[in-house]
């Protein structure tokens, strides 16, 4: 059967101007015709409470993991009111991705888990409720074409993360939820061992109540607070007796000391084999980019390996990058690579002329230097054994770390609400009968890559259905 939808959307630099699209959609064939036109209004939802109605579920936080839990329940019949503390939802989502959205990965499922790094096997059954194919399907259904880019990553062909950010409102909007902004929740309200509602502060720093069965935590976690993302589910989950995984920073650029950062700052190396030291042991290795910055290492790379750096850090161990800046040459091959630079450079070269053939421009004095032959060393002078090093150091670059950037900078949140004491087939609390957790704020974490909203979908739709018992099969 056809549907006839209206979309909004928001122009970003006039927030009071809507574009109102009428779109046609058929449950099964998703989006079958658009036609748009202006006027203004609001693009979510947003209501006047009174103080006597009794929700089914009150979702706390209106980002990925939160709008998609509404939008759930709301779908399937329930009264939903959403609170989100910020002036407008979803404002995480909207940066992701560099402002396009990764939303999710198209590996096969046991290769997606691996990627999990905390709550992997809690993590499975909302996984399947919602895995990354069905995820797809939901975008487009809502009208969000979409492109998989190289490593099986998922983004909205538009390139624009808030036509994500959008759809997700719409959707929820289009099923009745019922959103308040600037609504920030103070604390989940039980009697005995069930849940009954929150209080919040209001716009206008007034505190009031809102009354639920049921509530869902999806506050998200630490990192980026700018975005609202303020750490406050760990406190609110923790005051009706839930224990809380130490939080800190994962997927973070992390600080090195080592002596020509300022040098080094800026350079982009592609291709690289990057393996994490914790004192002295290779223990774990990451291959693609990585970036020099003025306080230390960033990129792909970085970030994938900062998880176990983090915690090694935390703990006072010795921690540092090696980076093999010719992972495709062994060390005989790079030897001939060498020989056959030195060959085609006239007699009276230097070791710098020899380094530039071999490595980009900012990494010659670095690398002179840590090998102690100045640059200006006449090229015939070069002993065996200074080759020997010079490869070794192309293939064992290291720079040690010295801390990680603090979570204004990390992508994610690892720790967290711990998965022990929540159902995974339900995502409801052991401890608070009727209170559910989604997203960021449970103790999940996974690599770059579009893992990570994914999580907050999955775990998002699964808490939304608001399932009261494990089912087992
Ligand atoms: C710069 C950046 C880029 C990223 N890029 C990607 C990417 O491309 N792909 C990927 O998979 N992941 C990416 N991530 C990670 C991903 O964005 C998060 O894992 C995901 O958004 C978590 O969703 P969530 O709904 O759990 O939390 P959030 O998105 O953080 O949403 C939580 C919401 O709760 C609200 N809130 C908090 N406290 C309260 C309160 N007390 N009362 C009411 N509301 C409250 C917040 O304002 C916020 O809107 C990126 C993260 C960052 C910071």
């Amino acid at each position: 059967m056809s549907k006839i939808a209206y979309l909004c959307q928001q122009n970003e630099s006039d927030p009071g101007k809507v574009a109102v699209s009428v779109i046609v959609r058929d449950d099964v064939l998703g989006v079958r015709g658009r036609s748009v036109f202006c006027f203004t209004m609001q693009t979510e939802r947003t209501t006047e409470l009174s103080e006597e109605k009794i929700y089914d579920v009150i979702v706390i936080g209106g980002g990925a993991a939160g709008l998609m839990a509404a939008g759930t329940a709301a779908r399937a019949g329930r009264s939903v009111l959403l609170l989100e503390k910020m002036e407008k939802s979803a404002r995480k989502v909207c940066i992701t991705g560099k402002g396009r959205c990764n939303l999710t990965n198209i590996c096969p499922p046991e290769e997606f888990l691996e990627k999990v790094r905390a709550g992997r096997d809690f993590f499975r059954p909302a996984f399947r409720t919602l895995d990354n194919q069905a995820l797809c399907r939901f975008f487009e259904r809502q009208g969000v074409k979409l492109e998989v880019e190289q490593g099986r990553r998922v983004f909205p062909r538009s390139g624009k993360a808030w036509d994500i950010a959008d759809a997700l409102r719409y959707w929820c909007s289009d099923n009745g939820v019922e959103t308040l902004l600037n609504a920030r929740v103070r604390e989940i309200l039980t009697v005995g061992n069930r849940v009954y509602g929150v209080t919040y502060r209001n716009k206008r720093g007034f505190t009031r109540k809102a009354e639920a069965r049921n509530v869902i935590l999806a506050t998200g976690g630490a990192s980026y607070p700018a975005t609202g993302s303020t750490g406050d589910g760990y406190g609110l989950a923790h005051a009706v007796g839930h224990t809380i995984v130490e939080v800190r920073p994962a997927l973070v650029p992390l600080e090195s000391g080592h002596a020509d950062r300022f040098l080094l700052s800026g350079l982009q190396l592609r291709n690289v084999q990057v393996a994490l030291l914790i004192d002295g042991t290779v223990a774990d290795e990451a291959f693609g980019e990585l970036q020099f910055s003025r306080r230390g290492v960033e990129g792909a790379t970085t970030l994938r390996l900062s998880r176990r750096a983090v915690d090694a850090l935390i703990d006072g161990k010795q921690v540092a990058l090696s980076l093999d800046l010719k992972p495709a040459l062994s060390p005989e091959i790079l030897r001939e690579r060498i020989h056959r630079e030195r060959e085609s450079l006239p007699p009276d070269a230097f070791f710098g002329e020899l380094l530039r053939k071999l490595m980009p421009r900012q990494l010659v004095q670095p690398m002179a230097r840590g090998l102690h032959i100045p640059t200006s060393t006449p090229l015939h002078q070069l002993t065996d054994q200074q080759v020997d090093e010079l490869i070794d150091t192309l293939k064992h670059f290291l720079v040690p770390i010295s801390d990680y950037r603090p979570f204004e900078e990390a992508i994610v949140t690892a720790g967290g609400v711990s998965t022990e004491e929540v159902d995974p087939e339900t995502l409801q609390s052991k401890i608070v009968r009727g209170l559910y957790f989604a997203g960021e704020v449970l103790d999940i974490d996974a690599d770059t890559g579009g893992y990570n909203l994914q999580i907050a979908f999955s775990t998002g739709f699964l808490a939304g259905q608001l399932k009261k018992e494990t089912i087992h099969a």
